[in-house]
């Protein structure tokens, strides 16, 4: 019966003690039939489904202040006003029942079943004609309420429970109820991290005790809950805290996914475990098409990348597609993205969570194989400190927001739903700005691509090398045109074509069209990073790197008015990239 739920739900409201309120959810949870064990875990916790099925219930409290009026019989004003007065519509709700018109009819006595599944359709519930349905069926369920029930029934449906129960305390109960005593906590929290199912998760130990935990397995289909990286800024730290040797994997700037592949689909959770792949059906055919797997659950992160240049793009950027309903095809074409897999947790009904990394990340690359959208994240192993900061270096000038440095120990397995030390994240801490523009010289353009074709995608720029006299690669520039810029560039530096790489420039990219260095252009960054892709001042700060602009956008600026030996030279742009680490040093300082 609902009203005995009731009753432990007015205790806990009124508990001032974790312990008290543990144990009243001991009691709910021994006084409430097996079969409904799962219905009541969901709605103790406010939903009616795990998260990641999406489902809510979310009765706007416009609703909730109509359903009351109806079945009290007075006006919304009035119910709308005392609402205002309590700031707690089940507290309007629980007033207002005293005086319902229908409470001399004969009432049926509420079942836990009858509530939820009056929930379930109210949530289903779409289309015209819905919002009318869901206040009716809500209105049902007040009827044949008492006042302590309204209150209850109005909070669960508005989305207000206040109870304040976190799924943590919940497994608390759950081990005592059903596994014997507290030691069972840690089953149980583990059965939960790799479901995010607490309905599931009750439902298998009401049915089948701790053993039924102990042995709970991971099924694709339900997210795993996601390992967690702790944080530390000294590599020499980070080296240590992992016995000296580790492996450095590419912190990539995007969106983490959760790929649960079958053999007829695909599905995609994010790192708060909501179903997203209606939102990227990218991701997910790039991940079929790349994937040789019939049964697996994999990770990786998902990056925009820019669609002339195909360079990764900060979190912005892919941040534009999350969370859309429409225009989705649309926003496909103008974000793309690339997928950077990084952990496999389960394969061929092979629960790969109890192995260490390193046995993960081999079998990880024997089903990734690789595409132009898919990829292996960037991986090496180290075993002392400069060279963790060489690829620290490397992995931000290649767009990256840091580097993750993970555990190759025996005990390195995947955690699910644990922050710890086998991987720690090490981010570029202090992020300065470019603040000065630079003058830059194209030497080279790629081919565009989609919106772009006929013109071109970027443009590759370069600094002056006033003392070799040549031109030196400094970044591939594909932001900043306005269509106009578009149409009239290729017109523009048509006189400078040549057929192959100018003599006077130095470049180790290979453009689709070569330009005598002429053409000089305004350009901003986000910063002036190390790359070895570029050669401005090339083996100056390091062996075999050069300096980068990083995020190079034009400014609108052509500059008609310089010549190419007046663009910024190579030794203008390694001044900037050393104001720029001072700037570093002293914002450090600061801290
Ligand atoms: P956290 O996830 O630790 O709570 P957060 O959401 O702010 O913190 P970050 O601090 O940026 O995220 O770092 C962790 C995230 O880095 C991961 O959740 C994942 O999305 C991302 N990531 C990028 N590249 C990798 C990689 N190679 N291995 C693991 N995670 C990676």
């Amino acid at each position: 019966m609902y009203s005995k739920i009731v009753e432990i739900y007015e205790q806990i409201e009124a508990t001032t003690k974790r312990l008290e309120m543990t144990d009243l959810l001991v009691r709910l949870i021994k006084e409430t039939p097996k079969e409904d064990i799962d219905r009541i875990v969901y709605l103790t916790a406010g939903i009616l489904y795990p998260d990641f099925m999406g489902i809510e219930l979310g009765v706007a409290e416009k609703l909730g202040i109509k359903a009351i009026a109806e079945v009290s019989g007075k006006p919304d004003h009035l119910v709308e006003e005392d609402y205002k007065r309590t700031g707690d519509l089940g507290i309007t709700a629980e007033k207002f029942s005293s005086g319902k018109r229908q409470a001399t009819l004969i009432t049926e006595a509420l079942t836990v079943k009858k509530i939820y599944e009056t929930f379930d359709r109210i949530s289903r519930a779409t289309g015209p004609g819905s919002i009318d349905q869901k206040v009716r069926l809500l209105c049902g369920l007040l009827t044949n309420a008492s006042g302590k029930e309204s209150k209850y029934v109005i909070r669960t449906a508005v989305g207000q429970l206040r109870l304040g129960v976190a799924d943590m305390t919940i497994l608390d109960a759950l081990a005592v109820a059903y596994g014997g005593g507290k030691e069972a906590r840690e089953a149980f929290e583990r059965a939960y991290n790799l479901s995010s199912d607490l309905g599931y998760v009750a439902k298998a130990a009401a049915l089948g005790g701790l053993r039924e935990i102990e042995k709970f397995e991971i099924a694709v289909g339900r997210p795993i809950r996601p390992m967690l990286a702790e944080r530390l800024s000294d590599a020499k730290e980070i080296l240590e805290k992992l016995g000296g040797t580790a492996a450095l994997e590419y912190k990539y700037d995007g969106l983490r996914i959760q790929a649960h592949i079958t053999a007829n689909k695909t599905t995609l959770f994010s790192r708060r475990l909501e179903n997203i792949t209606s939102q990227f059906p990218d991701a997910a055919r790039y991940m079929s098409d790349s994937l040789r797997v019939k049964n697996a659950i994999l990770e990786g992160e998902c990056v925009a990348v820019d669609p002339n240049t195909d360079e990764m793009l900060p979190f912005q950027a892919i941040s534009q597609r999350r969370g859309r309903k429409h225009d989705i095809q649309e926003k496909t074409e103008e974000v793309p993205i690339s997928l950077f897999m990084f952990d496999l947790l389960f394969l061929n009904s092979m629960d790969y969570t109890n192995h260490p990394y390193p046995e993960r990340r081999q079998a990880l690359a024997k089903v990734v194989r690789e595409t132009e959208r898919v990829k292996i994240s960037r991986q090496t192993v180290v075993d002392n400190y400069e060279e963790l900061d060489k690829y620290m270096a490397q992995a931000i000038s290649d767009g990256c927001e840091g580097i993750m440095v993970k555990s190759l120990g025996a005990d390195s397995v995947y955690k699910a739903g644990a922050r710890g030390f086998h991987w720690i994240k090490y981010k570029r801490e202090y992020k300065s700005e470019m603040t000065d523009t630079a003058d830059l010289v194209a030497v080279g353009a790629f081919a565009g691509r989609g919106k772009r074709a006929g013109s071109f995608g970027a443009l590759l720029l370069s600094s002056y090398n006033d003392k070799d006299d040549v031109f030196e690669t400094v970044c591939k520039c594909g932001s900043g045109f306005t269509d106009d810029d578009l149409k009239k560039l290729p017109e523009a530096l048509e006189p400078h074509r040549v057929s192959h790489k100018h003599a006077r420039v130095k470049s180790k990219m290979i453009a689709d069209v070569w330009f005598a260095p002429s053409f000089v252009l305004e350009v901003i960054g986000a910063e002036i990073t190390l790359s070895p892709i570029h050669t401005c001042q090339e083996n100056v700060i390091r062996q075999r790197s050069g300096l980068a602009i990083r995020f190079p956008r034009f400014t609108g600026n052509y500059r008609t008015d310089k010549a190419p030996e007046d663009a910024n030279t190579s030794l203008e742009i390694l001044e900037m990239y050393k104001a720029q680490l001072k700037k570093i040093d002293t914002q450090a300082q600061n801290v």
